[in-house]
């Protein structure tokens, strides 16, 4: 398939590629449907392709830019798990051996990231030359920056090098001990001078990702996402979510969030407000105040689930006027007294209460996510963590 790139509407200014400029082919291992939604994957793609020391083109299974003849690096970005085995179609299409241990000098480096790697690098550590684990917004850069060091040096010296970046995970650089076949690890042992404990890396700032890139190809078509919030202060036991992206961190509402939505309406009627707990944004009213305006009239808005407990009518009230019919919510469980082991915090009145603002609020119907298969013996596993 060819990309139907004429109909993207690009939100930055791409830089032009210097002669010697690193040609880089940034992938993303479902269709291009999917990963241009992906608002990490827009984000990381226009930080390359504002550098002009970096060449990058775009690669989904379904479609690609035109690719460079011989190409340094090709990157992976992964958020959902079940795009694991398109990293191995994709490795194969690109001529690139799979296995790490399997490529010549001269074949390009491959790295990975996002919050599957991040979560859990080593189920991939054998297709991965290098793992970026946390937040890309700084690690990048000093990622590249490291790699023009050592450009010219041979494979085994750049990998060493680019292990002393804090936040690069080299899996060729430490040799992983397991228990048994399937067991759990044992230890990990690093090379000589190589760091023993790879940090993962945490952007401070209050500026969040917005979307670069607005298609009608899209998955969520012509939607501009804005990240409202980093992380999750509720901290349920099983929340990635949350327990993997702490501190919780929020973005400036009047000197980020409002002037990113009205730069974004510019170019398409959807919005998107995305993260893992918004209503809890410390400003959420003032971005529901600014929402609701009369001038948006015939903008669409969506929201990521919402916590339950902080569904208020007021804010279902914006989302039916701003074309909204329903309503996600977590509630994870039916159970208060499994809610209760999981740390959720959310009472069966409270869940009552939300269904009655969104009725109240204009809202048409409610969608309500819940899982199964909690262990059978919950306090093996429930004890609150340790802190000492
Ligand atoms: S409230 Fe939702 S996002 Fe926050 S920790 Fe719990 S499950 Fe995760």
């Amino acid at each position: 398939m060819t990309l139907p790139l004429a109909d993207e509407k690009c939100l930055f200014a791409a830089g032009v590629p210097q002669s010697d400029a690193i040609p880089l082919i940034y992938a993303f291992p479902n269709t291009y449907s999917v990963g241009i939604t992906s608002l990490g994957y827009q984000s990381i793609w226009a930080q390359l392709a504002q550098r002009p020391d970096v060449d990058v083109r775009r690669w989904f299974i379904d479609g690609h830019e035109p690719l460079p003849r011989h190409p340094e690096w090709v990157g992976f970005s992964f958020s959902w798990e079940l795009d694991y085995a398109y990293i191995l179609q994709a490795l194969t299409r690109l001529a690139i051996p799979r296995h790490r241990g399997d490529r010549p000098d001269a074949c390009p480096l491959v790295f990975g990231g996002g919050p599957v790697l991040t979560a859990n690098p080593e189920p991939y550590a054998a297709w991965l030359d290098v793992v970026l684990l946390g937040d890309g917004e700084e690690l990048l850069g000093q990622f590249l920056q490291a790699y023009q060091e050592v450009r010219q040096a041979p494979r085994a010296a750049k990998l060493r090098h680019l292990a002393q970046v804090p936040g690069v995970y080299v899996p060729d650089l430490y040799t992983v001990t397991y228990e048994s076949a399937t067991g759990p690890v044992q230890r990990i042992e690093p090379h000589p001078g190589i760091p023993p404990t790879v940090t993962k890396q945490t952007y401070r700032g209050n500026a969040l990702t917005t979307s670069t890139v607005v298609t009608p190809h899209a998955a969520w078509e012509n939607i501009f996402m804005v990240e409202v919030v980093r992380s999750c202060p509720e901290m349920c036991r099983f929340c990635l979510a949350s327990y993997l992206t702490l501190p919780f961190r929020t973005a400036d509402v009047a000197q980020g969030l409002i002037p990113a939505l009205e730069r974004g309406l510019q170019h398409t009627d959807r919005l998107g407000l995305l993260g893992a707990s918004i209503s809890q944004h410390p400003e959420f009213s003032e971005l529901l105040a600014f929402l609701s305006q009369d001038r948006w009239e015939g903008v669409r808005l969506s929201l990521a689930s919402v916590r339950t407990n902080t569904l208020t009518r007021e804010l279902c009230e914006v989302l039916t006027k701003r074309d909204s019919r329903s309503v996600t919510v977590a509630i994870e469980s039916g159970s208060e007294r499994l809610r209760e082991i999981i740390n959720k915090k959310l009472t069966n009145e409270e869940i009552h209460t939300a269904v009655t603002n969104a009725q109240a609020g204009g809202l048409k119907s409610m969608k309500f996510y819940g899982m199964v298969g909690y262990p059978a013996k919950p306090q093996g596993i429930c004890r609150p963590p340790s802190t000492s």
